[in-house]
């Protein structure tokens, strides 16, 4: 059994392949990355367009079988970019399509989670998700992801991405924050703290972020406050959920969880309150094809398959919406 997922929603083509085992057989992926500003959607499909073929014949290459020993074939259906989800889709209905195998709609989040599950081995972990386009907080109950808590403006990874841009460090900013701010001799600056509930926001902060740069504040600087300052606000959000829940297991997901401090953070909390902390390994933190095939594993186990005629793209498809039918 095996079964080969694509990724495609945001900058990364990725295919992957895994066993009946979910072992990943290939993980081989493509990056578009911006010369300057943000993701441009049409870019990103562009980029996806040219280099689908060499990314699927690099991944099947590394297996050593051949397309017709594939079982099914899974795709990124949503949540994401337009045009870069489109790119996937048709790949993959017309492998599927071709192959007369089963199509498989995966949902891009849920993907992370489950990755994420599969490799820490966690039982019932509260997960906490946090991206390029994702801020949440997450546990299964009653065959659904609910969301717990999660941002009301923009992304965590968007926001740092977004600073990174203002302070013309390349994108992703993200690294380069952290990389800065582990530079930084601790001198904070106060910047707009934003917790509703269980809930985030994040523009406020890069508002004043910006600001401060412009007045001539100290780069390595501004990067450790807005670091200590996002990353509070969502260890505050996860101490709080996991004294509601009472889940053992405190999980991290997502491009995000390749930051060593935001792990720190989380680390203290997880332990003060008796869980433990697991983070999914960071060669698989950010987007890849791997995760989607080994969630396509999940969806064939359970004959949940997806008819071409319901293959359509969901750009704005939640967490929270698909049914799980494992676990
Ligand atoms: P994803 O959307 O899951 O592929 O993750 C991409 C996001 O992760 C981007 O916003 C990156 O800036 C962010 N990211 C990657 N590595 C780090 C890091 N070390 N620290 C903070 N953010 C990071
Ligand atoms: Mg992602």
């Amino acid at each position: 059994m095996f079964v080969l997922g694509i990724e495609s929603t945001a900058h990364t083509l990725g295919v992957g392949i895994v066993d009946a085992d979910g072992k990943i057989l290939a993980d081989v992926k493509s990056v578009y990355s911006p010369t300057e500003g943000g993701i441009h959607p049409r870019e990103a499909a562009e980029h996806h367009q040219q280099s689908c073929l060499l990314v699927l014949k690099d991944a099947m290459d590394q297996t050593g079988i051949s397309l017709r020993q594939l079982d099914a074939i899974a795709f990124s259906q949503g949540p994401g970019l337009p045009p870069a989800l489109r790119v996937g889709a048709v790949m993959a209905r017309a492998l599927a399509y071709t192959l007369k195998i089963p199509l498989l709609g995966v949902n891009h989040c849920v993907a992370h989670v489950e990755q994420a599950r599969f490799f820490s081995k966690a039982e019932r972990p509260l997960v906490v998700y946090l991206s390029g386009g994702n801020t949440q907080l997450t546990t299964l109950e009653s065959n659904r992801y609910r969301i717990f808590g999660e941002t009301l403006d923009i992304a965590l990874g968007n926001m740092l991405d977004m600073f990174g841009r203002a302070a013309k460090l390349a994108h992703p900013g993200g690294p380069k924050i952290e990389e800065l701010a582990r530079k930084a001799d601790g001198t904070y600056l106060p910047l707009p703290y934003t917790v509703k509930g269980m809930d985030l926001a994040f523009s406020g902060l890069l508002t004043a972020a910006k600001r401060l740069l412009k007045e001539g504040a100290d780069l390595v600087t501004v990067c450790y406050s807005l670091q200590e300052t996002a990353f509070a606000m969502v260890t505050e959000v996860v101490e709080r959920a996991l004294a509601h829940t009472q889940r053992t297991e405190l999980l991290v997901t997502g491009g995000v969880a390749a930051n060593k401090r935001l792990r720190e953070m989380l680390q203290i909390v997880a332990k003060n309150h008796s869980a433990r902390f697991a983070s999914v390994p960071p060669k698989y933190a950010g987007d890849n094809g791997a995760m989607i095939a080994y969630t396509g594993l999940l969806l064939q186990r359970e004959q949940i398959e997806t008819p071409l005629s319901a293959s359509h793209v969901m750009p704005k498809w939640r967490l929270d919406q698909v049914k799980i039918e494992w676990h």
